[in-house]
């Protein structure tokens, strides 16, 4: 069950309240490279992007998000935009006058500056991200909690006190760290806090930070972001990958779907294989998975043997089961439908099946 968080309105979107968790990404422009900027943008929202936040590390960066923004709407693409904020009190005043929602890092934000910062936000009908970084905490928390969760967490509720005493919710918490253990940990510490403190529920936005590129970046995300959303925490996620941006979206629609909360995609089941298996498990798989992916309402098995593939493929609305040597049989759920059919034949049957059913989508 995912945990009740209030809404927060970012723009056109809804973080928290039931709302699909949302996913975005970050642009690695300088937001004086405008024109750099507004392409990233736009290829991220076609990508499936559906949040977007841009470094903003000085005030003349800032000013530079008007230009932006109108350049970006000017085509169309409606995705809400967050400013990153990092010790200038002044850039977040001004990119507040510009996007939908500002995130500011405790560790160093200047305290006395906040509350200010609160009040306009709230005046203009603008989100902010509470960010806290492992790597970033500030001297004061440093020296009472050392570089801990429980500092992290200290962190983020000493500023939440200061939106709560302005009388603000429309807060988002992110607690993030380069080890998933920590940052784990961190989240559900904050869940606890928030529960026993009498705080509202407040969205959560999950990330590792720093975690690489490649196989390794995508693995440590999905421990540290797939954890937390088993647990039903998380309302926004951002895999961090040293690459393309773009290349982010996928991997957080695929983390979402095997974490079960959203459906891009048909779901494959489909078994290792082993000595049993009667078909060249991998082509089949890679083919079946290229026809029917659109399916997204479908599950579908790849099953290699008769023995055990029936029994094990998960509830599948559909299985395609090595049945003898160059011979397949097609289940509709549990039920074996097309015996024994041509191993050439079986993609088409399997189209057909589907049709049949009443279960095509085009
Ligand atoms: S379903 Fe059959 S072929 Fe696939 S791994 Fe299990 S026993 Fe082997």
């Amino acid at each position: 069950m995912r945990e009740k968080t209030i809404a927060v309105k970012v723009g056109n979107a809804i973080i928290g309240g039931g709302a699909p968790v949302l996913v975005q990404s970050m642009t690695t422009t300088s937001p004086k490279d405008v024109e750099g900027s507004v392409k990233q943008i736009v290829e991220l929202a076609k990508a499936g992007c559906e949040l977007v936040r841009i470094t903003v590390p000085t005030q003349a960066d800032a000013e530079k998000l008007q230009e932006i923004m109108e350049k970006v709407r000017a085509v169309g693409v409606q995705i809400p935009i967050s400013a990153d904020i990092h010790y200038q009190p002044r850039a977040a005043f001004e990119a507040l006058k510009w996007v939908e929602k500002v995130r500011i890092n405790p560790g160093n934000f200047a305290k006395e500056e906040f509350a200010p910062f609160v009040r306009e936000a709230k005046r203009m009908g603008k989100a902010i991200r509470i960010g806290v970084n492992h790597g970033s905490l500030s001297a004061k928390i440093l020296a009472e909690y050392g570089n801990t969760p429980l500092g992290m967490v200290e962190s983020g509720l000493e500023f939440l006190n200061i939106c709560e005493a302005e009388d603000f919710d429309q807060i988002i918490f992110s607690l993030k760290a380069s080890h998933p253990k920590s940052m784990v940990e961190a989240n559900r510490l904050m869940v606890e806090r928030l529960k026993a403190g009498g705080h509202k529920l407040y969205p959560f936005h999950l990330g590792v930070t720093e975690a690489g590129e490649g196989e390794d970046g995508r693995i440590k995300s999905a421990v540290g972001i797939g954890a937390l959303l088993i647990d039903g925490i998380g309302d926004t996620i951002r895999v961090s990958l040293t690459e393309d941006p773009v290349n982010e979206v996928p991997v957080a629609f695929a983390l979402l779907q095997a974490a079960g909360l959203r459906r891009t995609k048909a779901e494959f089941i489909s078994c290792p294989g082993c000595g049993r298996t009667l078909f060249d498990l991998q082509s089949v798989t890679a083919e079946v998975k290229q026809r029917f992916s659109h399916l997204k309402h479908l599950s579908i098995a790849v099953m290699g043997c008769i023995v055990n593939g029936p029994g094990e493929m998960a509830g599948a609305d559909f299985g395609y089961v090595g049945a003898a040597a160059g011979k397949v049989t097609l289940y509709y759920g549990m039920e074996p439908v097309r015996k024994n059919i041509p191993q050439s034949e079986a993609l088409d049957a399997l189209e057909n099946l589907i049709k049949e059913r009443g279960r095509w989508s085009a």
